[in-house]
């Protein structure tokens, strides 16, 4: 189970909020002005990112309000909550198991409730990751 934080509420249980998908997916300037193969790759491709990925929240049994939040997708260590708007933080500089800013907000055994969702076994953090990174 992930603890949360809601930039308006708190620490939150994860049960109080519904993901939204990837985050920073513009709409097109010009969308008339798109192929079809375009205009479906807009709405229906997405990143399956392995690690850092940035992605949309709304704490919907609570302020339902939307917000960003850069998690990863392997550990599930939420590395920054911002505001719909705000540019991707750029974590590179931290290590990447650096400790959440609020101690306790996150908790490894958020990991034991999702044991049973594909790719999340143990072990899969071996298999060979892709050639683009993130
Ligand atoms: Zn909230």
């Amino acid at each position: 189970m992930l603890l949360i934080s809601c930039p308006n509420c708190g620490p939150r249980d994860e049960t109080e909020f519904h993901y939204g998908g990837q985050a920073h997916i513009a709409y097109p300037e010009n969308p008339n002005d798109l192929s079809d193969r375009e205009w479906a790759e807009y709405l229906f491709y997405r990143e399956n990112t392995k690690g850092t990925f940035a992605e949309r929240w709304v704490h919907s049994t609570g302020c339902r309000q939307w917000f960003n939040m850069l998690r990863d997708t392997v550990s599930y260590e939420i590395h920054s909550i911002y505001a719909m708007g705000q540019p991707r933080p750029d974590i590179t500089a931290s290590s990447p198991k650096a400790a959440p800013e609020k101690p306790g907000e996150f908790t490894q055994s958020g990991a034991y409730g999702q044991a049973g969702e594909p790719g999340l076994a143990p072990g899969t953090a071996t298999a060979p990751t892709t050639s683009e990174g993130v």
